[in-house]
């Protein structure tokens, strides 16, 4: 279709020839009955017309076939536009599409790296800049050069002096909008950092609209967007000053130089040196490859930002693949699910292969055991989930599942059999029933109730106008942390995964239902097997001291584990904490148990 376009283009301009031509043959040769000087193919048109005589008589077949002739051209740079255009949406919409398939691709530790902002940037306005390009201006490039090389040896062929005269312009008109653009790349690049400043403020602002609320800062905040909404004016406001000049002296060039024709042409025919249908034609042909030619300049400068975007667009394409490194994985698509054993053995890893993050972490789960991890934040109890998701890869130290080194193991399957809530866990901005089928999408609805039931959700859902249909709003902001944080957990539980992991999940839960969530969690199982391994994250020991096995990370190792009786009565971090907490409990006595009560609808009864 792109070549199709680029046809029509060189079939436009080419017919745009023909009129020019057309008139000077009517004037000269059917008006003043001048000796026919053309080409044959306008005499056997003339001769098939009726000859001169009938022409001279009837000089709107002339007139009509430069209007015929004319729209034709028109038909085919209809087709140029058309074409280029449906081609060119259809190179950005694949683009965007590869881009962000790509983009799901990517490791954990690409998005570490890099810029939000920027990605989206790239995958929007860094594409709309080639498609703008591949739309318009490609077949452009060659609009003028073709014109001009088509009506160089015509004129040639009729005044040699003449076209010489006629084009003698061109070469300071090239040159100058070369030589502007190329000048104001930096005025360009200033108008769009402006707006990507003002952008970035309004986006920031949006984000974090509670907390500058709550701070009382929408004054500084307006005041702060003011500047940069002034910046990005002035910056646009100089753009346009200069390129006001461009256009206007480039104007002038081109101006002078169909006054030279017509001076030129004026003394040449009053010398009767050149016929008044020369004239004419000349007239024409300058105007036409004059105007498209003094767009070169801002043809080039498209042209070079297109090939910054496409670099900058290449650079996420470039970027290697989640699996890309990935061997033959020995059980690519392996469709039993496993039985839940984990195995950590002499695991350490590094965010940036400087610090360790976790070092020489070692530990067993047997399937269907609850293994607690505690440890202060900042300890790489997260990092260690992350690598048993292989969101990024351990680089030493074995980590097997179910007796299998987990790096030899297809990603997808792994995460398919692990069930996951983060302590701030995403939900979309849909309905609640969308979130938790979001666990599992054939799911009835029997069984997505029971799972909000198991997570104490179902009452406080049902309680909403809407209930499950509840849209719970960008992030999920028109939910309680606690109740998010349940939503989240009923989409895990709905998964129904052998393996199930609570990263500090249930800490906007209050105790008491957070201890009734998890005794319900361990009544319930995983349909295929009858066990479920599970991995708990969290800070009260309440919470935790019922765990099979409970491991104390600090500073990325294992400093204790063994069960809640065992580490008790030993010295360590647990039961400094046991006594910090359990001495606060005693503090807090009753009033706990009542500020339990009423926080966060948690004490609905669950009526499944
Ligand atoms: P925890 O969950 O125990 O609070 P994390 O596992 O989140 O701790 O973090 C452990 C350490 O790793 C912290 O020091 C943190 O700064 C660092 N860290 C976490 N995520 C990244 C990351 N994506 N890139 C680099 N360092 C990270
Ligand atoms: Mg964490």
């Amino acid at each position: 279709m792109y070549a199709g376009a680029i046809a029509a283009m060189v079939l436009s301009a080419i017919t745009m020839f023909l009129p020019p031509l057309i008139a000077r043959t009517a004037i000269d040769y059917v008006i003043v009955g001048k000796q026919l000087n053309a080409p044959g193919f306008i005499r056997g048109f003339i001769q098939w017309a009726g000859g001169r005589d009938l022409l001279v008589h009837n000089l709107w077949i002339a007139s009509l076939t430069i209007v015929a002739i004319s729209a034709i051209s028109g038909v085919f740079a209809y087709l140029k536009g058309r074409w280029a255009s449906i081609a060119s949406e259809t190179i950005a919409r694949r683009l965007r599409n590869r881009l962000y398939d790509h983009l799901q691709h990517l490791p954990c530790s690409y998005h570490d790296k890099v810029d939000t902002g920027d990605l989206v940037q790239r995958c929007s306005s860094d594409v709309d800049t080639i498609r703008t390009f591949l739309a318009s201006r490609v077949v452009e490039i060659g609009r003028g050069g073709i014109m001009l090389a088509v009506a160089l040896p015509i004129m040639l062929a009729m005044n040699a002096w003449m076209a010489f005269l006629a084009t003698m312009l061109l070469g300071p008109i090239i040159f100058f909008s070369i030589i502007f653009f190329v000048r104001i790349k930096n005025v360009f690049k200033q108008m769009r950092q402006a707006e990507g400043s003002m952008t970035a403020t309004l986006q920031e602002n949006l984000t974090g609209i509670r907390v500058v609320r709550a701070f009382a800062r929408q004054d500084f905040e307006c005041e702060k967007f003011a500047v940069k909404n002034a910046l990005y004016r002035d910056r646009w406001r100089r753009l346009m000053h200069i390129m006001s000049w461009f256009w206007s002296l480039s104007s002038l060039l081109c101006m002078m130089q169909v006054g030279i024709v017509l001076l030129a042409g004026g003394y040449y025919v009053s010398r009767a040196e050149m016929s008044v249908g020369t004239f004419s034609a000349f007239f024409m042909f300058v105007n036409m490859y004059l105007w498209p030619l003094r767009r070169v300049g801002r043809i080039m400068a498209d042209l070079g930002r297109s090939v910054v975007s496409i670099s900058r667009v290449n650079d996420i394409l470039d970027a290697k693949r989640e699996d890309h490194e990935d061997g033959p994985a020995i059980i690519p698509h392996m469709t039993t699910p496993i039985r839940g054993q984990i195995v950590f053995e002499n695991v350490s890893f590094s965010y940036d292969g400087h610090r360790e993050v976790l070092r020489d972490v070692s530990f067993h789960v047997e399937p269907g055991q609850t293994l607690a991890i505690l440890g202060p934040s900042g300890s790489g109890k997260t990092t260690l989930i992350y690598l048993l998701l292989r969101l990024y890869d351990y680089q030493k130290g074995s980590i097997r599942l179910d007796g299998k080194e987990l790096r030899l193991l297809d990603r997808k399957f792994i995460r398919s059999q692990i069930g996951v809530v983060l302590q701030d866990p995403f939900l979309y901005s849909k309905s609640i029933r969308d979130n938790i089928k979001l666990g599992r999408s054939t799911a009835t609805e029997k069984e997505m109730i029971k799972a909000a039931s198991t997570a104490h959700v179902h009452a406080a859902i049902e309680d909403f106008d809407s209930g499950y249909d509840t849209i719970v709003g960008e992030r999920g902001v028109t939910l309680s942390g606690g109740q998010r944080q349940r939503v989240a957990l009923a989409r895990a539980i709905l998964k129904d995964p052998p393996i199930l992991i609570l990263d500090d999940a249930l800490s906007n839960v209050d105790t008491r239902t957070e201890n009734l969530i998890l005794n319900a969690l361990k009544r319930e199982s995983p349909s295929n097997k009858g066990q479920r391994t599970t991995l708990v994250i969290a800070h009260r020991l309440s919470t935790l001291m019922a765990a099979d096995k409970i491991i104390v990370l600090d500073a990325g190792r294992i400093v204790q584990s063994g069960t809640h009786e065992t580490l008790l009565n030993q010295p360590g971090l647990y039961r400094r904490l046991w006594n910090v907490q359990s001495s606060f409990d005693e503090q807090l006595g009753c009033y706990a148990e009542q500020s339990d009560r009423t926080s966060d609808n948690e004490e609905y009864p669950d009526e499944y």
